[in-house]
């Protein structure tokens, strides 16, 4: 069966129709492909001062447009107010970083016999970045950014559900004064689209962020072409509770609450230490019944929907009536609720525990010791973050050292920071995002050696 030719966006509070826009087919793809290719070069030849200027005035403009990109992202995502915001000064913030790089993107000069030897950090050409719909306009950002900052154009292509926002960034450059088809945003589904991304030719990097099965997929494709890809993938985060710890901080529901748990780093496996299970179990009950699931635009609202039915169904697939489960509570209606749970009579290798369940769902588990602790963090395919709560420096930093993970916080549940670096071990991905080194990520290294040595007399 062939996709529809167009995509029609829903609010997942209301389920009201919000737009609908023209899927890529293949042949846009290439279109865009064959005008990206003409962009870079004219891009990668300006100066570079003029390149980092013309960024900056990007970044003003999305800031200049914070408010109408954030409500955006309420309508199409679900995504509280607050957080929306956030996203969108987020994805200001990263173009000002990526621009003070532009003239910083240095080579190096190393000590030969007989000449010089020198490395070019050069752009790739045109990058191709598939995003998905749980942080539309961050992940857009993150993608696409330093690729154009490092010299490269972008074909982006947003996922189903949640294209505006990045149409509308897509826009906002082209007000900015950035190169006529140097960032183009092509809505689409992933089997046409995506895949017709990820096979072209002349996309010379692929950045994937989404489930770790399609990653898998696009990883495969890449390969015949020997193309490098940025995988972020999917996450089982564990929370790590010492007795020690402030269980107040260590237990907030937001470390997996947060955008309705649709959240590659939520730390849905709390892991208490046996001797605080109860307690622990105590203010969790309190903290779900408290938490205020709404309206994603009133201010108060603190969790929104889910972004689907299908998602709603996925999500409670994993909670079945009856299970030995905390609960608070949801809007009946339109709108694809769900409630915050905590699952408590899972066992470490039951599906809730193992698998993304990407809602606002997470399972409770005792742990004994630190190795224990250490043991079961590591006990899953996946390593993107994790959080460590104790007041014993020496135990967070050996445990801190024992998690395989990419993404961690100590006595703290934060993972992302535009000028620090986001990526997975394991399963949960490959590469890294952000950070000083970003832009590094979209250049290929030529050295060039240059001989002192004159003709022999
Ligand atoms: P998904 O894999 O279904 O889709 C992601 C994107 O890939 C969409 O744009 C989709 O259209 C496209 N796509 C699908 N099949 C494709 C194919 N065969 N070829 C090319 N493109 C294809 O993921 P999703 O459900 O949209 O997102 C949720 C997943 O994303 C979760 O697993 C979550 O953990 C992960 N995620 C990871 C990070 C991270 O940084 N590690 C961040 C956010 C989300």
């Amino acid at each position: 069966m062939s996709d529809p030719d167009e995509l029609k966006i829903l609010n997942p509070a209301t389920e009201e129709v919000l737009a609908t826009v023209p899927a890529a087919t293949a042949e846009d793809i290439d279109a865009a492909v064959v005008r990206a290719v003409r962009a870079q070069s004219r891009w990668a030849a300006l100066a570079p001062a003029d390149r980092a200027r013309l960024l900056r005035r990007f970044a003003d403009t999305v800031d200049a447009h914070l408010e109408e990109l954030a409500r955006l992202e309420v309508r199409e995502a679900g995504h509280t107010l607050g957080n929306a915001r956030w996203e969108a000064g987020n994805a200001r913030d990263l173009l000002e970083y990526a621009a003070g790089g532009v003239e910083r993107l240095l080579g190096k000069q190393i000590p030969v016999p007989g000449g010089w030897n020198i490395t070019f950090p050069e752009p790739l050409g045109v990058v191709g970045v598939i995003a998905p719909w749980n942080f539309p306009l961050p992940i857009a950002a993150w993608g696409s950014f330093p690729a154009l900052a490092a010299g490269n154009a972008v074909v982006l292509k947003p996922a189903e559900t949640t294209p505006l926002t990045a149409l509308r960034l897509a826009e906002l450059a082209l007000s900015a004064g950035l190169p006529e088809h140097l960032f183009q945003v092509l809505p689409g589904h992933g089997h046409t689209a995506g895949r017709a991304l990820v096979d072209h030719p002349d996309i010379a990097k692929i950045v994937f962020t989404g489930s770790t099965r399609t990653g898998r997929e696009i990883m495969e494709r890449c390969a015949r072409l020997v193309k490098p890809v940025t995988l972020e993938l999917g996450g089982k985060s564990p929370n790590i509770v010492f007795a020690d710890a402030d269980l107040r901080s260590a237990l907030d529901p937001f470390s997996f609450l947060d955008n309705s748990g649709q959240d590659c780093c939520a730390r849905t496996r709390i892991l208490v230490q046996e001797a605080v299970l109860d307690e622990a179990r105590d203010f969790l009950a309190d903290a779900l019944a408290a938490v205020v699931v709404g309206d994603p635009a009133d201010e108060k609202t603190q969790m929104g929907p889910l972004i689907s039915a299908a998602q709603r169904e996925r999500v409670r697939s994993y909670v079945p009536a009856g299970a030995p489960a905390l609960r608070g509570s949801a809007p009946d209606g339109p709108g694809f609720w769900f409630p915050p749970t905590v699952l408590t009579g899972e066992r470490h290798d039951s599906p809730a525990a193992r698998e993304e369940i990407f809602g606002p769902v997470a399972v409770l588990l005792p742990f004994s010791d630190e190795r224990d602790a250490v043991r079961l963090a590591n006990d899953t395919p996946y390593g993107l973050s994790g959080s460590v709560w104790t007041r014993d420096l020496g135990r967070a930093l050996r445990v801190s050292e024992g998690v395989r993970a990419g993404n961690l916080s100590v006595n703290s549940h934060s993972s992302v920071r535009y000028w620090t670096p986001f990526g997975g071990y394991k399963q949960s991905g490959l590469g890294r995002e952000l950070g000083p080194d970003a832009l590094t990520a979209f250049t290929e290294t030529k050295n060039v050696f240059i001989s002192t040595e004159g003709p022999a007399q």
